[in-house]
């Protein structure tokens, strides 16, 4: 059974020697975790308990500026810093789709 879970973060970046994204910026960046575990008990996981794994991972960045962390924080390069992290604190696989705005992602 799979399940997921939406949040969001609010982050400024840029990437360095970009022609448009160079400058920096902001993003509402869409978090979306989908899980998947069994659920013979009737749940796979209580989903105020998967969003606040979720939320305390994404804490450490809202409000700030990607370029604190990555060198190049395409969200190629966000999606995976996301994903490690993730990946310590949730005991499913997992897949995570980071949206920068409307109508662009990356998953993995
Ligand atoms: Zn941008």
């Amino acid at each position: 059974m799979r399940l997921g879970v939406s949040e969001y973060v609010d982050c400024a970046h840029f990437l360095p020697g970009h022609p448009k994204c160079g400058q920096i910026h902001g993003h509402t960046y869409k978090v979306d975790v989908e899980i998947e575990g069994d659920h013979s008990k009737g749940m796979v996981v209580d989903f105020a308990d998967l969003r606040a794994q979720i939320r305390g991972v994404l804490a450490e960045f809202d409000h700030r500026n990607w370029n604190d962390v990555l060198d190049y924080p395409s969200v190629e390069n966000i999606c995976e810093l996301l994903h490690r992290r993730l990946a310590q604190k949730l005991a499913f696989s997992f897949t995570i789709r980071i949206w920068e705005g409307h109508g662009k992602f990356a998953e993995m």
